[in-house]
């Protein structure tokens, strides 16, 4: 099994040659381009910190073997790894904002559970299909962008009653090799900078949809497919400091009748599958999103307690600053505790695997999608308004300009004005920048829109055994009305149903 560091992933995209389009023109090597260069990096990360000693425990994965893995090519096999992959997450993302890589983690891990229930329940060979893709991915330490949000078109019509039959990925042909697939798929997270690609179907179909009820891996330069990218982050900004750095690409990706061997295919037809399959991503996505946002939130909470300290209105000492800074820590560390949750009370599938608490889960990126933006005023609060007025690099850079700008903007004593714009840059990247305006709505939307995690906390909380527990108390209460003074400590479901 490999496992690659950050220069050995970037080397490995050579290997590859897609069809990506950025800025209008046609990229001839992903590993040189500079639009992508901050989500590469990112990437990279995700494979360098796998090598940290420090970090080794929550980066790596076991297998039953014994072998090493990157986690994010793993499974989860208790509560404890759906725990370290939370905390593998918001690690990467403390460092790049956004890593993309555990979503790959999650389409494998939702795509186990399903795979198997298929094959038995419908006695299909899919699960094996998995098993076989599993190895692969870590065998070479793969990336895999996972697309799953299709165009779709007018969202008031499902797949099938769409005027443009293409708005969602569909197989146009089956033959005893493989499928051929026709499609798109829309806002792919890091998508010219992987190795593959696992689609899954982005909602539940009826029959009506079967030939949209598809799930496969294809590799990035597979024929007939194209990418239509967005440049990562900021690259080349002088005023960005940190998404000139890292950020991620996000692109449309064609299939323009793109053959699959069946080695490949996850799902083909069995309608009655996507919503299981789309909800399965779902519950480990949404999971990831509280690791990825928590790590935005940390940096967030270092560079406003810097900030307040640099104006002199520190949070360690100012009331009001003191109270904003206990609001982000209150928002971020609240939304990961849901995480933790999820991680706690996850269950183990038909597979082996295990999945997180979808109650949980759900309700933790619900909230993050709404909170990202009162993470985003309050550290605009704390800092002040030099997060959107500092002077250009143009003019700070100039001597007489620069020597002026130093000297008036400076903050408490000892801190130049070259520090405290270093630090307002770096809060306007993240927070009120183009980049900040990525975040706020890979925030919302990524993983999925508040109505759908709304949905699916209704859909699967446990409303039964609540109601149920409502009834019994009422049934005691009754008896109490009678002679039975001892109902009142009685707690055991059992006990009560005798007559007093
Ligand atoms: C930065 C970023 C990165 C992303 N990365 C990935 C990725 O790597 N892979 C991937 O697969 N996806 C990715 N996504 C896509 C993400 O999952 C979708 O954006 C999300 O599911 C919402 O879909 P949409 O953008 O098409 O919005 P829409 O579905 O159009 O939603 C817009 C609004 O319309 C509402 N709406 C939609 N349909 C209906 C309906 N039928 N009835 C009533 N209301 C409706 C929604 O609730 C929402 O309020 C990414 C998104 C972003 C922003």
């Amino acid at each position: 099994m490999k496992l690659m560091n950050g220069m050995e992933y970037v080397e490995s995209l050579r290997e590859y040659n897609p069809d990506i389009q950025v800025k209008g023109k046609k990229v001839t090597s992903v590993a040189d381009e500079p639009l992508f260069k901050p989500g590469i990096n990112a990437v990279a990360v995700t494979y360098e910190l796998a090598h940290i000693d420090k970090h080794k425990d929550i980066m790596l994965a076991t297998l039953p073997d014994g072998t090493k893995i990157n986690r994010m090519n793993a499974l989860d096999f208790s509560t404890d790894d759906l725990l370290k992959k939370l905390e593998a997450t918001r690690l990467i993302c403390k460092w790049t904002g956004c890593g993309q890589r555990y979503l790959m983690h999650d389409a494998l891990g939702a795509l186990a559970e399903i795979t198997a229930m298929m094959d038995a329940e419908k006695k299909t060979d899919y699960f094996s299909v998995l098993k076989g893709y599993l190895h692969h991915v870590q065998k070479y330490d793969l990336t895999c962008g996972t697309a799953v949000t299709d165009p779709k078109g007018d969202r008031s019509k499902r797949p099938h009653e769409q005027e443009n039959p293409d708005l969602y990925v569909r197989v146009v042909e089956k033959n005893h090799k493989g499928i051929v697939v026709r499609g798109a798929k829309a806002n792919i997270t890091g998508a010219p900078y992987m190795h593959e690609f696992i689609v899954l179907p982005t909602r539940a179909m009826k029959k009506e949809d079967v030939d949209y009820a598809v799930s496969f891996a294809v590799p990035v330069d597979a024929p007939g497919l194209r990418m239509i990218a967005k440049p990562a982050g900021r690259p080349d900004d002088a005023e960005a400091p940190f998404s000139s750095n890292y950020g991620q690409s996000t692109a449309l990706i064609i299939f323009n009748d793109v053959f699959i061997p069946w080695d490949k295919v996850f799902l083909c037809g069995e309608w009655e599958y996507t919503g299981k399959l789309a909800e399965a991503f779902a519950n480990h996505h949404r999971q990831s999103c509280i690791g990825a946002r928590a790590g935005l939130g940390d940096m967030i909470i270092g560079a406003s307690a810097l900030m307040s300290e640099y104006n002199g209105a520190p949070h360690n000492e100012v009331s009001h600053i003191r109270r904003s800074m206990g609001e982000l820590i209150r928002i971020t560390e609240g939304f990961y505790a849901t995480g933790v949750a999820a991680a706690v009370y996850g269950h183990k599938t038909m597979a082996g695997n295990y999945v997180p608490d979808s109650v949980q889960s759900n309700i933790g990126k619900w909230m993050l999608a709404e909170q990202v933006y009162d993470i985003f005023r309050i550290a605009h609060e704390i800092s002040g308004g030099i997060v959107v007025t500092a002077p250009t690099a143009e003019d700070m850079a100039l001597p007489e300009s620069g020597d002026l700008i130093n000297r008036y903007l400076g903050g408490k004593h000892g801190v130049t004005g070259n520090e405290r714009i270093q630090m307002a840059r770096f809060i306007e990247d993240l927070t009120a920048s183009k980049e900040g305006g990525f975040y706020s709505v890979i925030s919302l939307h990524g993983g999925g829109s508040p109505e759908a995690m709304r949905m699916s906390t209704v859909r699967n909380y446990d409303f039964e055994s609540q109601k149920e527990h409502i009834l019994h108390k009422l049934k005691c209460f009754a008896k109490l009305e009678g002679t039975c003074k001892d109902c009142v400590t009685c707690v055991n479901d059992e006990l009560c149903e005798q007559e007093c």
